[in-house]
């Protein structure tokens, strides 16, 4: 039985997916921990048959999921990267992916080293104005892979935009949306095919589990991405499912709070006379701060910046004076974090590539957190000092 929710955010935060166990009423969707499940007689069963190919833990996440992106379909996998794995392998040996020159580092890693070897072509292009796409589509262009914001520089692309040119070409276009979430964005209703997300950031929130989810309103795509998710194995497990579903509702309050912080991180640094520049989209000096206005609901508390000087011993002195910023990969907790983008997150993009979208060796990213913003904004002042 279906519960009936509103379509208001926090409500299906708490309440999608979710219902009471039929067999004790427990208000909390149970771990079930089990691959297999009993049948009565061959193919006579309660819709469940091997915990691959479903799990009731995992099918409340991928429904609350689904609700919050306004999808009719959601599935997880036992990553982020898993689930981008899923979409590549709907392609083909010949066809070509479009994508943004400024992407998470894991991505560029998988698409130039494990699936550039099977034949798929990718290129990767600025998307600042998305009227580029147009000059690289080609025949065999099959899907247009898009970060908004992107990681770590924050620039916002045009969702719209590119979805007026997929639409034109008929080419799919898919949106990593791990950085805005489902709260500050919704890339379906404006016309995507497919919304990934590591839910390892924030849907997950308190960086204790490594997920990551697809979701989609196209009857045949969700039919080939369950087949894939069941052919490939790469699933994640109903103690990780349960973790999930409970971050997920608290979603909004956190992402309140991260936007409410975010900002005001953002614009003590930018005051700050040894810092260069500040990339963040709330900034209406923001080359694509209109955009974000109009697709985003918020700005989110991912903050990059700069020094006057690129200095990469400079960065290093900071990160390592930091005290509530701990340094460490990741995003997207309740705790605020660290980073240097070209030694870590992104250390498998080449430096050539790095510095064409300004990924400095001093630029150091933040994920701020939920803590009080006192004592961040104390926190960066003692390490800047
Ligand atoms: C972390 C991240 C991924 C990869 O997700 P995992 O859960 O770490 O596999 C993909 N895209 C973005 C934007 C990310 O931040």
């Amino acid at each position: 039985m279906k519960k009936e929710i509103s379509n208001k955010f926090g409500t299906k935060a708490v309440h999608a997916g979710v219902k009471p166990d039929p067999a004790t009423g427990a208000i909390m969707t149970p771990i079930y921990q089990t691959t297999t499940y009993v049948q009565r007689s061959p193919g006579d069963n309660l819709g469940y048959e091997y915990s691959r190919t479903q799990n009731p833990t995992r099918s409340a996440l991928q429904e609350s999921i689904a609700a919050l992106e306004n999808a009719k379909y959601g599935l997880c996998f036992g990553s982020g990267m898993a689930a981008i794995d899923a979409v590549i392998k709907l392609l083909s040996p010949g066809d070509e992916v479009i994508a943004g020159d400024d992407l998470y580092g894991g991505t560029y890693r998988i698409f130039t080293q494990v699936f550039a070897k099977y034949g798929i072509k990718f290129n990767f292009i600025s998307l600042e104005d998305v009227s580029n796409i147009e000059k690289h589509i080609t025949p065999n262009t099959k899907l247009i892979w898009i970060e908004t914001p992107t990681n770590p520089m924050m620039n916002i692309i045009d969702i719209k935009g590119a979805v007026a040119i997929a639409n034109k070409y008929k080419v799919m276009l898919g949106v990593d949306n791990t950085f805005a979430t489902p709260y500050l964005q919704n890339p379906l209703d404006l016309g995507v095919d497919i919304v990934m997300h590591s839910a390892t950031k924030y849907l997950s929130g308190h960086s204790d589990v490594v997920m990551g989810a697809l979701a989609t309103n196209n009857d045949q795509l969700a039919k080939d991405l369950a087949f894939i998710q069941k052919s490939c194995g790469a699933v994640c497990g109903p103690q990780d499912s349960f973790l999930v579903l409970r971050g997920i509702k608290t979603l909004h309050l956190r992402m309140q709070r991260h936007c409410e912080n975010g900002e005001k991180v953002a614009t003590y640094l930018a005051a700050h006379p040894k810092i260069g520049k500040v990339y963040w989209p709330g900034f209406e000096s923001h080359p694509n701060h209109e955009v974000a206005k109009e697709q985003m609901t918020g700005f989110g508390g991912m903050i990059s910046f700069v020094f006057k000087e690129d200095n990469q011993q400079q960065a290093f002195r900071v990160l390592e004076r930091l005290k509530l910023f701990a340094l460490a990969e990741s995003l997207g907790g309740v705790e605020s974090l660290s980073n240097h983008p070209a030694t870590m997150t992104h250390g498998a993009v080449p430096k050539e590539e790095r510095m064409k979208v300004g990924l400095l060796d001093s630029l150091i990213r933040l994920s701020v957190g939920i803590e009080d913003i006192e004592d961040l904004i104390k926190d960066l002042e003692q390490a800047l000092a």
